[in-house]
């Protein structure tokens, strides 16, 4: 949708684009999401800190609703499963489901 300014479900060309996306709040503006948050060294009291990576893009198709999120700062992110952030990278031959 974003290469092609078109909406893929309804061929609609009413698109709207909040950039960044931002969660939104009643009062505030709303908080800019990240796209995650990697884990650096530890802070205060032996807790890990946190620091945002990212942002994101969202597109939205005025017809029909349909939406797409677009990142920026993706290659930033590190690996942590235990925190639900895993990359499948289907670039290494022989990887991935179809050999
Ligand atoms: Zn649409």
């Amino acid at each position: 949708m974003k290469r092609t300014q078109q909406c893929p479900k309804c061929s609609g060309r009413r698109l709207w684009v909040v950039s960044p996306w931002r969660v939104p709040a009643e009062y505030a503006g709303g908080e800019t999401a990240p796209l995650a948050f990697n884990v650096s060294a530890e802070g205060f009291l032996g807790m890990p800190k946190y620091n945002a990576v990212g942002a994101l893009e969202l597109w939205t198709c005025e017809a029909c609703g349909y939406s797409e999120f677009w990142a920026t700062g993706a290659r930033e992110l590190r690996e942590d499963p235990s925190r639900g952030i895993s990359l499948v990278d289907s670039t290494v031959k022989g990887a991935g489901p179809f050999r």
